[in-house]
């Protein structure tokens, strides 16, 4: 399952994900993150059956954690099907439709990110 973790980098800079790996034994896969001085947001993958565990282990270190259980939010009406995405995304989520207008297999996600980026409309954006 993915989860989202927000957390604010303070005095000693608490390694999180790395702590949570020790003291929970859980193999944290991280799909993406961006990390400053001052705070990070890493989109992790847990195995189902331990993400609960996860969850309580990181926010009892002070992160916040979001469940992702939706593909990536697509706005029709933003989209001008520059194909943009298609090009970017490892799952092939995109595609033409004869028309070539944007076709969307959001069940096909792994919420890498990359498309949010890609898309010059705004019209990606991580799931509520
Ligand atoms: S988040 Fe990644 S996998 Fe999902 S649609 Fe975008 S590029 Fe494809
Ligand atoms: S990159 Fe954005 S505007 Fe272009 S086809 Fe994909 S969703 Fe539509």
């Amino acid at each position: 399952m993915k989860l989202l973790v927000n957390f604010s980098r303070g005095k000693g800079r608490k390694p999180i994900i790395a702590q949570v790996v020790r003291d929970t034994g859980v193999l944290i896969n991280v799909e993406r993150a961006n990390i400053d001085s001052s705070e990070g947001e890493a989109l992790i993958d847990v195995p189902d059956d331990q993400c609960q565990l996860v969850r309580d282990s990181m926010t009892s270190l002070g992160a916040r954690v979001r469940l992702l259980d939706r593909g990536i939010s697509y706005n029709e009406s933003e989209c001008v099907d520059c194909g943009a995405c298609i090009s970017v995304c490892p799952r092939e989520v995109f595609s033409f439709d004869p028309a070539w207008k944007l076709r969307h297999e959001e069940e096909k996600c792994i919420l890498c990110g990359k498309c949010i980026d890609a898309c010059p409309h705004r019209a990606l954006t991580l799931p509520l």
